[in-house]
């Protein structure tokens, strides 16, 4: 059974037009991960015709993943970006206004919402959805950044095979890195995981799946303090152990897996945000310190981050935009007594 009320929104104000570079929309979604698909599909549905712009990266970080085991409905996996192209599928199915375009200012101070796209073009929305989700970390060395492109990664999925057959290294401890480091195992010669505490922070079955791979070798309390390389590119990591020694290893690739900054501060100045710049979401809800303005998926979520998480959020979302807009909409009909 569906989850939305029948409603007829066809009033003028929330339809979607365009007035030179300004266009009005009734719910415009941004982001293109599973939250932002998801709201898309949920709002399109609803009739809300949402616009949903896919920022730097379409599909979202699910791109960047091999096999994704864990989200029902896909008994034998499937890949990140096959799931990401039937998501979109899915709402594009159903008429969701799918756009290249990234958000690169907001001005939320009152409705209609201001979302300026590609430094260009000013959206107004009715109702806004932030499905921006999170951009992986970088340690912040200098020689991290000198090498960037030239050894230096934070996607195996993507950079995984140009060393192929030979000797790598993922820095982090989490989930992130242990897949990291298996995919790699897969291609490379050796892979060495520097871990900067003393155990794993990865889910006991990566855990296992990595002790129970031969070619990759766990550096326990290591910490990354030089990339270092020539022309060609990296050739080794400097390392300082437990003892506060130097420790070289050779290697020419080094991926970056230590975790993710959320992309929300072009909304900043606006919204409620913990100290990292997750979203703050009242309870149960995707609903924002701004009414009309949700936020669903890995922007709001520093907790579960997960695929199927981000998807369920990203349905709430819609169903919040759509009960502002229909609440909304009946307001603007009443007529005042007189
Ligand atoms: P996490 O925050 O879980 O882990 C980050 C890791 O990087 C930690 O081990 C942390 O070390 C380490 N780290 C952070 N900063 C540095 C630094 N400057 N130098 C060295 N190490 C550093 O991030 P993940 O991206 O791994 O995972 C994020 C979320 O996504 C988790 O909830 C995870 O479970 C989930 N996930 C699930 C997957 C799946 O189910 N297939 C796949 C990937 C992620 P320390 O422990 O010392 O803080």
């Amino acid at each position: 059974m569906s989850m939305f009320r029948k409603m007829d929104l066809s009033d003028d104000t929330f339809e979607k037009k365009s007035d030179g570079e300004v266009e009005k929309v009734k719910c415009l979604i941004i982001g293109s991960g599973p939250a932002g698909y998801t709201a898309a599909i949920y709002a399109a549905r609803a009739n809300l015709k949402p616009v949903l712009y896919e920022g730097l990266q379409p599909g979202g970080q699910l791109t960047t993943t091999t096999e994704v085991e864990n989200f029902p409905g896909y008994p034998d996996g499937i890949t990140g970006p096959e799931m990401m192209e039937d998501m979109k599928r899915q709402a594009q199915r159903f008429n969701a206004d799918i756009r290249f375009g990234l958000a690169s200012d907001s001005d939320l101070s009152s409705p209609p919402f201001k979302i300026t796209i590609d430094n260009a073009k000013i959206v107004h929305a009715d109702s806004l959805i932030i499905a921006t989700g999170a951009t992986a970390k970088y340690l912040g060395l200098e020689s991290e950044t000198k090498y960037m492109g030239s050894g230096v990664s934070a996607c195996a999925t993507c950079d995984g095979f140009f060393y192929k057959d030979q000797d790598v290294a993922v820095v982090g401890g989490g989930d992130t890195a242990a897949e990291e480091a298996l995919y790699l195992s897969g291609i490379c010669r050796k892979v060495y995981l520097i871990v900067r505490k003393d155990y794993l922070r990865a889910s006991k079955v990566m855990q296992e799946r990595v002790m129970n791979t031969e070619n990759i070798s766990i550096l326990f309390e290591h910490v990354t303090s030089e990339i270092v390389g020539d022309e060609g590119g990296v050739n080794g990591v400097i390392l300082i152990n437990s003892k506060g020694e130097d420790v070289r290893i050779d290697i020419t690739g080094f991926f970056v897996a230590i975790g993710h900054t959320p992309n929300s501060s072009i909304f900043r100045d606006y919204l409620e945000t913990d100290e990292v710049g997750y979203i703050k979401t009242i309870p149960g809800s995707t609903k924002t310190n701004i009414e009309g303005v949700f936020a669903c998926g890995d922007v709001m979520d520093a907790y579960y981050r997960q695929a199927v998480t981000a998807a369920g959020t990203g349905c709430m979302a819609a169903i919040d935009a759509e009960r502002y807009l229909g609440a909304r909409h009946t307001q603007a009909k009443k007529v005042p007594a007189g």
